[in-house]
């Protein structure tokens, strides 16, 4: 834990199924960084690869969110599965 500060300097609400997510994102060295936050258990996600911009920033966390929604959270009833990179 450094004593470095977090400032997201985007931040984007996220409907999915009925549950609303936030992602966000920040400027890092040399580009853009994104992450969500799991409303109902927590977990973290990152967007991985630094971006160029703030929404393409946003879009990574987005894939790396709904990846954890399907996974984690969605039920097993037969929904599209549409969208993707
Ligand atoms: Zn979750």
């Amino acid at each position: 834990m450094g004593k470095e500060k977090t400032e997201w300097t985007h931040r984007e609400q996220v409907m999915m199924d009925g549950v609303s997510y936030e992602v966000k994102a920040r400027e890092a060295m040399g580009g853009f960084y994104g992450a969500w936050e799991c409303v109902i258990c927590n977990d973290r996600g990152e967007s991985g690869l630094e971006s160029t911009t703030a929404p393409q920033a946003i879009e990574r966390a987005k894939v790396s969110l709904y990846a954890h929604h399907i996974l984690i959270h969605r039920s097993t009833d037969a929904g599209e599965l549409s969208g993707g990179p």
